[in-house]
């Protein structure tokens, strides 16, 4: 609770500062220190596993041979018009010719799950954002999300490495949930100019949010669990600008903010640049005002950047894997997790890759898709519907069909990625070691009860049961969050 006090009384006297904070992370804190209670040995803390944080590229690497990173994220639900949105933006390529990646931090309510697998089918990543969207969530808000992203999305449960706190509102508890699940990192900090560090592991504490009293001694001490800074643009007042920046200003000034921030970055010790951004503000809803200018504004400035040999538009995994084994620019095209093969699995399966349409009104349907429709939300699945809706007590409840139904959907076992999985058949295609995968991450509490053979046990391996009468969440979010969006606050 101390924590918690502490947290929420510098909020409240960073909201005096800057009173544009009501927006999520739209702005940093306006009283921001230097990281002077963080200490880190680099010779004791090194590569693979552990980093201290630094404003120089890492592996002794120099600014100019070190690749410019950009990452492009998105945060909330992902629906039709939302996931077109997020392809719009990532329409460009990088050096290798591969095409740009991005990373959604997903919050369940209104996300259609048959488009989560179809995000993560086309390599990008699917990171979790809780399932309710509150600050400072639970560990059950955490482990909810990741379960209904696995189960409904097909992402292995290895696979969903990240994690970021609603509203950028996160504790010391926080980051301990996280690295008790399992995830490999947190982005919901935020840098500025003095404290522009590259990611760093929490072997030694946070360095950012500092004025928040996260830095102090002893606070947090997470060894290999990594923090990826969010990287603010500086505007003409000299006022960090972190998300949505495209809200902040004209769509000439943003541009120009974010091109001379870029530009510092890119000329200066090339940290990662940050594009994060909610999606509903840049999709056209009826009755919404029109969203085109500000999408376009964004898609211009990510395709100037776009074209240069050195410049890479990457998911936090991406650049992750580079920070672990950094290697110059000029051999990152090579690298394995830079490539961009689709898998040839011979036939239209239900992996994310099929073909989907998506209606005049948004709803995504596909001959393949189970279509699960409560009282007040529909999504599809390439898996089994649940027998109720998704609840925090339940984020998995029974399947609606019983294992011997022959519309009965396998479960991806935990040594074939989604990719290749039919789920409909219950085989893996994957014949060779190339795409071979096995799932390490699996919480123990499915371990004993999950089919786990090659050929995908048919059995039923769901533990919620029918039975227990939860109230489901989503008939108390609709409410709330409709009230959120006139205020923007998502
Ligand atoms: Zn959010």
């Amino acid at each position: 609770m101390k924590v918690l006090t502490i947290t929420t009384a510098l909020l409240a006297a960073a909201f005096l500062v800057a009173p544009a904070l009501a927006q999520e992370g739209a702005t940093a804190g306006g009283t921001q220190t230097a990281a002077s209670s963080y200490s880190c040995d680099p010779n004791t803390c090194k590569l693979p596993n552990c980093l201290c944080a630094s404003t120089s590229p890492p592996g002794g690497l120099q600014p100019k041979d070190t690749p410019q990173f950009v990452v492009i994220t998105f945060d909330d639900s992902v629906q039709s018009k939302l996931l077109q949105t997020a392809q719009d933006m990532l329409n460009v390529k990088n050096p290798n010719g591969c095409p740009a990646k991005g990373s959604w931090y997903v919050s369940m309510e209104y996300t259609d799950f048959s488009l989560v697998q179809q995000w993560y089918a086309n390599g990008n990543e699917i990171a979790d954002h809780t399932f309710t969207h509150v600050g400072s969530p639970s560990a059950q808000e955490i482990a909810a999300a990741k379960s209904m992203l696995h189960e409904y999305g097909g992402v292995p449960y290895g696979k969903i490495k990240g994690f970021r706190a609603p509203f950028l509102n996160y504790t010391a508890e926080t980051l301990s949930n996280i690295q008790q699940q399992g995830f490999q990192y947190d982005t919901s900090s935020t840098a500025t100019v003095d404290d522009c560090f590259w990611p760093y592991t929490l072997d030694n504490g946070m360095a950012n949010d500092c004025w928040t009293g996260i830095c102090d001694a002893g606070k947090v001490k997470l060894p290999g669990v990594w923090e990826l800074p969010m990287y603010a643009v500086m505007d003409n007042a000299n006022t960090p600008q972190l998300m949505d920046v495209y809200l902040a200003g004209s769509v000439s000034d943003v541009t120009g903010w974010s091109n001379n921030n870029f530009q510092r970055h890119y000329n200066g010790n090339r940290q990662p640049f940050g594009i994060y951004v909610h999606p509903t503000h840049l999709t056209n809803f009826p009755g919404t005002p029109d969203a085109s200018s500000l999408k376009n504004g964004v898609v211009s400035l990510i395709q100037s950047l776009a074209g240069k040999p050195d410049v890479w538009f990457v998911t936090n995994q991406q650049l992750l894997q580079w920070m672990q084994n950094p290697v110059p620019n000029s051999q990152l095209a090579s690298q394995p997790y830079m490539q961009c093969n689709v898998p040839n699995t011979g036939k239209e399966i239900c992996n994310g890759l099929e073909n989907i349409t998506i209606s005049a009104d948004g709803v995504a349907s596909g001959g393949l898709l189970q279509n699960c429709n409560f009282n007040t939300t529909n999504w599809h699945t390439c898996y089994n519907c649940p027998s109720s809706a998704p609840s925090l007590e339940t984020p998995v409840p029974s399947a609606s069909l019983q294992s011997n139904d022959p519309n009965y959907r396998k479960p991806v076992p935990d040594n074939c990625d989604s990719i290749w999985w039919d789920p409909v058949v219950g085989q893996c295609l994957c014949t060779d070691s190339s795409c071979a995968y096995k799932d390490t991450a699996v919480p123990s509490s499915k371990n004993s009860t999950n089919g786990t053979s090659a050929s995908g046990s048919p059995s039923d391996s769901k533990t919620g049961s029918a039975a227990n009468a939860i109230t489901p969440i989503y008939g108390i979010l609709v409410t709330s969050v409709l009230a959120g969006l006139t205020g923007l606050l998502l």
